[in-house]
Formats: structure tokens, sequence, C-alpha cells
């Protein structure tokens, strides 16, 4: 069924991948600037439904950042997330919104969750999140929960996914801020442009990651939208786990960057395992990742030469 579809964050990482799968799928897109619709001011929220009128939101807008970034700024973390969210909710609610995507992350399991990570683990496994990205990640999953109540009280078809570590064009390519693909490609870049010898990464390079390119990302919610009613969220990500060290490995082949990896212990590992149950998305979505690491960090890289002029350094 095509829809008038309310879409924030439509400018940050995962909405640029989304928008052009659901234009091709003949929705209608409103995509509001931040600017005009400023989403921390209640007054503004109420208006940009009134102005809309939408049959259905994708909800993308968010504070985001690597670890540490989560790290350097946690009280910002918590605050613009929750403060957004619970008033995007509760306005959605009372313009009658009936059917709403959320997305929260794979980074709102508990720190000490078996794998792979299933859904149904969410507040019950492993304690708390990791401690480096708790303030952003308990504060998503908490509007999740918010989530959760509104289908319970007032019957809403609302529900949430969760993708693991997404990675792809228009991602944050920032030295400090970004999360780890994007960050290694622009550091191997300007290393390699160098002429560096020596490369250090963070932490012990043990850590396991479960990526996803982000376009596949994007076809799930468009699936998502169709298919997913339920309750428990979903997640979304390739169920193939990959150390760290493997990852960098390949970030290097693919730039291009010939010198010694060095790891600095002193900075944060995170989360060590972190693979997520892909059985749902498989089952309710009849979904399947197409882009493998490789090629999606081959499809990146070329991406962040080609644009460097608009990427987020
Ligand atoms: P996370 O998946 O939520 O922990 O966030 P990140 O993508 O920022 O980090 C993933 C892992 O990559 C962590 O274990 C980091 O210590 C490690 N890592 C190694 N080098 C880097 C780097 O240059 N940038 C980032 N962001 N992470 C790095």
């Amino acid at each position: 069924m095509k829809m008038r579809l309310l879409v924030t964050g439509a400018n940050g990482f995962v909405g640029r991948a989304l928008l052009p799968k659901l234009s091709k799928a003949g929705h209608e897109i409103i995509a509001p600037a931040r600017q005009e619709y400023d989403l921390l001011e209640q007054a503004r929220v109420r208006a940009l439904f009134r102005d809309v009128e939408p049959d259905a939101v994708i909800h993308l807008a968010a504070r985001v950042g690597g670890i540490m970034a989560n790290k350097t700024y946690p009280g910002e973390f918590i605050y613009q997330n929750m403060g957004m969210n619970t008033i995007f909710l509760e306005e959605a609610r009372k313009a009658g919104v009936k059917r709403l995507l959320y997305s929260f992350c794979g980074c709102s399991f508990g720190k000490n969750s078996p794998n792979p990570i299933k859904e149904e683990y969410l507040f019950r496994e492993g304690g708390l999140p990791d401690e480096n990205a708790m303030f952003y990640s308990l504060g998503k999953a908490a509007n999740h929960l918010q989530l959760v109540a509104y289908r319970r009280q007032y019957g809403l078809d609302w529900v949430s996914l969760i993708p693991g570590n997404a990675y792809g064009p228009h991602d944050n390519f920032s030295e400090k801020n970004s999360h780890v693909v994007p960050g290694l490609i622009r550091r191997f870049h300007f290393a390699k442009e160098r002429g560096d010898r020596k490369f250090t990464a963070w932490g012990s390079g043990k850590p396991v990651r479960d990526f996803v390119y982000v376009d596949d990302v994007a076809e799930s919610f468009v699936l998502a939208l169709e298919r997913h009613h339920e309750e428990l969220p979903i997640n979304v990500s390739s169920g193939v786990g990959i150390s760290i060290k493997e990852t960098m490995e390949t970030i290097a082949s693919v730039v291009g960057f010939e010198g010694e990896i060095e790891w600095d212990a002193s900075k944060p590992d995170g989360h060590m395992v972190k693979v997520f149950d892909v059985s749902r998305m498989r089952s309710v979505l009849g979904f399947e990742p197409k882009v493998q690491l490789e090629e999606g960090i081959r499809k990146t890289y070329d991406w962040f030469v080609k644009h460097q002029q608009e990427a987020r350094l």
C-alpha cells in the first residue's frame, strides 16, 4: 500500500540510504528539515504532525556516535535522545499516528548477553549494556519501552528494529566520533597518503562485531513497513561475527595501506562479542542481507574517495 510517510533523520546515515528505496516502493515522503522543526521543542513536534498528517512515520532522528563520542558526551547523548524521543512518540500518539517504525541499536543488549543475541534477551540477559555507550543505548532502549507501552495501552501498530553495526556511504568518518569501519577507512586512507609505516588501532583487536551494509538495513526497513507488526523488535544484521583485527586487515587491504598495525590498549574495547541472531529477520521480514563485508567496505571506500568534500570528517 502506498503511504504518506513522515521520515525523521532523513539526512542521516540510514535515512539517506532509505529515502530512494521508499520512493521506489511508491511512497510519498515528507522529510522535514531540522532547522524547521526542532524535535526537542514539543510545540514544534506538535506542529510537525499537524502540518504533515502522515499515514505512517519512520523515526530515525537521533544523536549518534562511536565509542569515543559516547564516552565524551554522555549527558548530551542521553538528554537529546530521550528528550526528543519521549516528546516525539507522545505527540505521534496524540496526532493519531497508527503506524510507526522506530530504530534503536544492538548496543542496547546486555554486555554479557549470550551470542548470538536474540531479541528476547533485551533487558533480560547479560546485565547492563557496555558502559561506554550505556547512556545512548539504554536511553534508546527506554524509548522502545515507551513504544511497547503505547502498543499495549493504545493498541497502536508501532514497531522497532535493531540494526547491528551498520556501515556504508554517508556515515560519519570523523577521527573521534566515528564507528570503527568509517573511522578506519579514513585513518588508513590518510596514513597511506602520508606514507606512514605504522598505524595505531584502538583496543586489543579481539572484540567481535557483526557488520551490516547500510543499503541492506534500508531494504529491511522498507520490508518492515509492510511485514513487521510484532511487539518484539527485529535484529537486522548479517549474523556473522568478525574480529576487529580481521576487519582492520580487510580495510587496510581495500585502502591499500601496507604499514604495520599496532594496538593501543589504553583505548576501550567496548562490548567483547556482539553477534546477532537474525532468524526473525529471515522469518518475519523474509530478508537476507546482500552485501558481504569486503564488498561493502570497497563500496564505502569508493564513496569516501569520491565525496571527501561532503563526507562528515
Ligand atoms: P561499538 O561497536 O559500539 O563498540 O563501537 P565502535 O564501532 O566505535 O567500536 C568497535 C570496536 O572497534 C571497539 O572494540 C573499538 O575499540 C575498536 N576500534 C579499533 N580502532 C578503532 C577506531 O579507530 N575507531 C573506532 N570507533 N573503533 C575502533
